[in-house]
């Protein structure tokens, strides 16, 4: 039975001992919590984490699970966002501030923008996860990632013991990274606030998102039908982890000098080649596990899934050790066939 403190005196959080953690993450796999806190009232970190029991412990904020993998158990405590809240802050003409609470959902807050006239995150509807986690590895999908919505984010940090508000650039965003990431442990995200146009290019050039406009008759796109595109491609080309278990992609699409991109290239002409600004090249690490021969390759019950080389799945009993094992073997095969390191894009714990 799980042992929930009533403690009163607890105002803003919740208390487990030896809280479970497989249904709080999208991969599904055992693993238990020493401590886990629900935290409903920001404003209660410093005496949540002063707590003697506390002090010394390993800390890990968690908040839809869908970015985590657990290897073992966590012998700490666990912070679970759990707090509510989209506020807009200022209305202007063409663009709004919103603030929004770390622990709301972030597909159920693209559809609110969506559905309050705001053009922008429509390509980033259908990621599961938190508010809170979106800017921890400035999430991106169809060419688009979240920091361009970004104005600042609220947050607790751990060495200076105070609350603090970074602005967008001293966020260090990057493809799939930012401080909150490099300097993992060190801040809880408490609420974030964006900037929301009302008027904005559509961003459609991407990944078969026109194709798929086409295919639905809609000749003179809406935000909300773009949105309605990327969540068709995305429900055929990913497995939903409510069907199986996964954390989405799981290696980062790998970005290597231009000079190797095109030696790759010249053996592989079919590889997908991504030229960035700064002049190094992205290259799709989907396709280069699928030519390693991974595609729907099954380990017990670790498996790389049928849909999408990229995508680690557990179909039923698979541990953490077990998945991180089989992910070993495809970044060897991948380094020994095409001198391409993969990095696993989930927080491996
Ligand atoms: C089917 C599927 C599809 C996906 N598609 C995409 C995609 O298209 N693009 C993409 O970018 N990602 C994608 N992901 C990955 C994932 O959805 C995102 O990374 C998401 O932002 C994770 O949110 P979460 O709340 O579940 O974070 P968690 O998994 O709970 O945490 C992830 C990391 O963020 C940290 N973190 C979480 N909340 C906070 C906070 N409040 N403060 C500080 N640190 C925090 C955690 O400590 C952990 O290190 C996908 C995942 C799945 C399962």
């Amino acid at each position: 039975m799980l042992d929930r403190s009533q403690d009163p005196a607890n105002d803003g959080y919740q208390l487990i001992r030896r809280a479970p953690l497989a249904s709080r993450t999208t991969f599904d796999v055992p693993a238990v919590a020493a401590w886990l806190a629900e935290l409903t009232r920001p404003q209660a970190l410093p005496e949540l984490l002063a707590r003697p029991e506390f002090r010394d412990l390993p800390r890990l904020v968690l908040g839809g699970g869908s970015n985590v993998l657990f290897t073992r158990d966590f012998d700490g405590l666990v912070v679970a966002l759990a707090n509510r809240g989209i506020d807009v802050v200022e209305s202007a003409e063409e663009v709004d501030r919103v603030r929004v609470s770390a622990g709301e959902n972030w597909d159920g807050f693209v559809r609110w923008s969506l559905g309050a006239g705001y053009v922008g995150l429509e390509n980033l509807v259908l990621i599961p996860g938190s508010v809170g986690a979106a800017p921890f590895q400035n999430i991106g999908a169809y060419g688009v990632e979240v920091e361009t919505f970004i104005e600042s984010v609220d947050a607790w940090d751990h060495d200076a013991a105070r609350f603090v508000t970074l602005q967008r650039e001293e966020c260090a965003f990057a493809y799939r990274d930012s401080l909150f990431k490099q300097q993992r442990g060190r801040f809880v995200i408490t609420s974030v606030l964006f900037r929301l146009p009302r008027s904005r290019p559509l961003c459609l050039d991407y990944a078969g998102v026109r194709e798929e406009l086409a295919a639905m008759g809609v000749t003179s796109p809406t935000a909300t039908d773009a949105a309605s595109a990327v969540e068709r491609l995305r429900l055929r080309k990913l497995p939903n982890p409510a069907d199986i278990g996964n954390a989405g992609s799981f290696f980062k699409n790998p970005v290597v000098p231009a000079t190797q991109a095109r030696s790759l290239q010249a053996s592989h002409p079919q590889l997908p080649v991504f030229h960035l600004e700064d002049g190094s090249c992205k290259l799709s690490a989907a396709w280069l596990i699928q030519q390693c021969g991974f595609k729907g390759y099954r380990e017990g019950d670790a498996g790389v899934s049928d849909k999408h080389a990229l995508v680690l799945v557990n179909h039923g009993n698979a541990t953490g050790a077990e998945l991180m094992s089989l992910a070993e073997r495809i970044r060897n095969a991948v380094r020994e066939s095409f001198g391409v390191g993969l990095e696993p894009e989930p927080v491996v714990l």
